[in-house]
């Protein structure tokens, strides 16, 4: 995907050569989630995995301690859902789950 600035050499889990692309990732901070939308990052093709490089792991850092420009972001709203009261009103105890045993 475009031209390549970037080594990230193979996926740690999976030793499959990461692919640079943009990504959104997700942070806690302060009890707060926050998105970092247009990272540059080396990502798995096969399993997901994410990596960046060091210099952007710095700015990340920076960005997540500077709490000014945190505050002028733009925001977005995000449903949060209590997964107790998902299961009381959608009761499917009588099937078998594929996913969780
Ligand atoms: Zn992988």
């Amino acid at each position: 995907m475009g031209n390549t600035t970037y080594n990230y050499g193979n996926c740690e889990t999976c030793d499959t050569p990461l692919e640079e692309q943009y990504i959104k990732q997700d942070f806690w901070i302060r009890g707060e989630l926050i998105i970092i939308d247009h990272i540059l990052a080396g990502v798995c093709p096969k399993c997901g995995e994410k990596i960046v490089n060091a210099e952007t792991g710095q700015y990340i850092d920076e960005l997540l301690k500077n709490n000014e420009y945190i505050i002028s972001a733009p925001r977005i709203s995000v449903p949060i859902i209590m997964f107790d009261e998902f299961k009381k009103r959608y009761d499917i105890s009588n099937e078998r789950s594929a996913y969780i045993d």
